[in-house]
């Protein structure tokens, strides 16, 4: 079973991306500029914004982060995103998920200019991305996990994909993406039926649910992909929903590769972000 390697995947996207953006600051005189709102105190949430900063930073992008303090109000969010809508230097906009109880998250989302709205939430994206189209900004996850099937040759067209999970972040985008990609794609969640006959099916199985040892080596096809994008803390301990549950010794056997975690989607998700970043930047310096 290949172990595919999205550490390794993500550090090429970015070289190549410092490269780009190198070329471009010349021919184009400014930077890439992405804006990262943070609100509340939340140290998950804080240490991701970082690590966005910093690889932001280092591929040579401006990157700014808001820290807002927890009590801010709806309405001063609000005040915030519209005027980084207005800022013409503002490529990318991102507000961190989860945000404070009082605020509504669709109702912020739904305020990011879409063209702006590097994360791909925004309906505008959503409905473009459901009707194939290219002008979609696709969420960071599914988009790293498009580019992890390219880079290892995996032909998703013609194939049975089952996607774990319908999240707006995650399941939904991608089960989207692979049907944009030929796929025929069945969406499973925690209301489904008989799990175990779908997942037989599947030539590509993608779990994201956020639930170690659900997936069973009698779970899956032979030969299948399973992409394991769950991200769980067993005894201090990082683990996916596939990737070494209990059950791993035997998926080995009948699974053709797997993501690891970490090391697989995880690192992706930055490295989407940051294609994103840049492809929103071209949009609007090459006119
Ligand atoms: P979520 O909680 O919003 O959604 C979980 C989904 O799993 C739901 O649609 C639910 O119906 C489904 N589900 C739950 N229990 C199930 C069951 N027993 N059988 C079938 N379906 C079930 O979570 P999310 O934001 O989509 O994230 C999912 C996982 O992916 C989490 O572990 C999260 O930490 C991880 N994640 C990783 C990355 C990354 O970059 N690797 C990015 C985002 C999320």
């Amino acid at each position: 079973m290949k172990i595919i390697n999205g550490s390794a995947l993500a550090k090429k996207i970015k070289s190549i991306l410092a490269i780009d953006i190198a070329f471009c600051v010349e021919k184009y005189n400014r930077a890439p500029k992405l804006e990262l709102v943070l609100v509340g105190d939340d140290p998950h949430s804080a240490t991701h914004v970082g690590n966005k900063k910093k690889a932001a930073n280092a591929i040579g992008m401006e990157c700014d982060i808001h820290s807002l303090p927890c009590h801010t109000s709806q309405t001063e969010l609000l005040e915030l995103i519209d005027q980084l809508n207005k800022d013409a230097s503002v490529d990318a906009i991102l507000v961190q998920l989860p945000l404070p109880k009082h605020i509504d998250t669709n109702t912020i989302i739904n305020a990011i200019d879409y063209r702006k709205d590097v994360d791909g939430l925004h309906p505008m994206n959503v409905g473009l991305l459901c009707t194939s189209s290219d002008d979609a900004i696709i969420p960071c996850t599914p988009r790293g996990i498009l580019s992890l099937l390219q880079e290892e040759q995996i032909e998703i067209s013609g194939k049975h994909c089952v996607v774990i999970g319908r999240s707006n972040l995650v399941g939904n985008p991608t089960a989207r993406l692979m049907l944009k990609n030929n796929a025929s794609v069945t969406i499973c969640h925690s209301k489904t039926r008989d799990l175990p006959y779908l997942t037989r099916q599947a030539e590509i199985l993608i779990v994201a649910i956020g639930c170690p040892n659900l997936i069973h080596a009698d779970m899956l096809k032979e030969g299948a992909v399973v992409i394991d994008v769950g991200i769980n803390s067993i005894d201090g301990k990082l683990v996916g929903d596939v990737y070494n549950s209990i059950d791993v010794p035997s998926i080995e056997k009948i699974a053709s590769a797997i993501t690891p975690v970490p090391g697989g989607v995880g690192p992706m998700t930055i490295a989407s972000l940051l294609q994103n970043t840049f492809d929103i930047y071209k949009r609007n310096v090459v006119k």
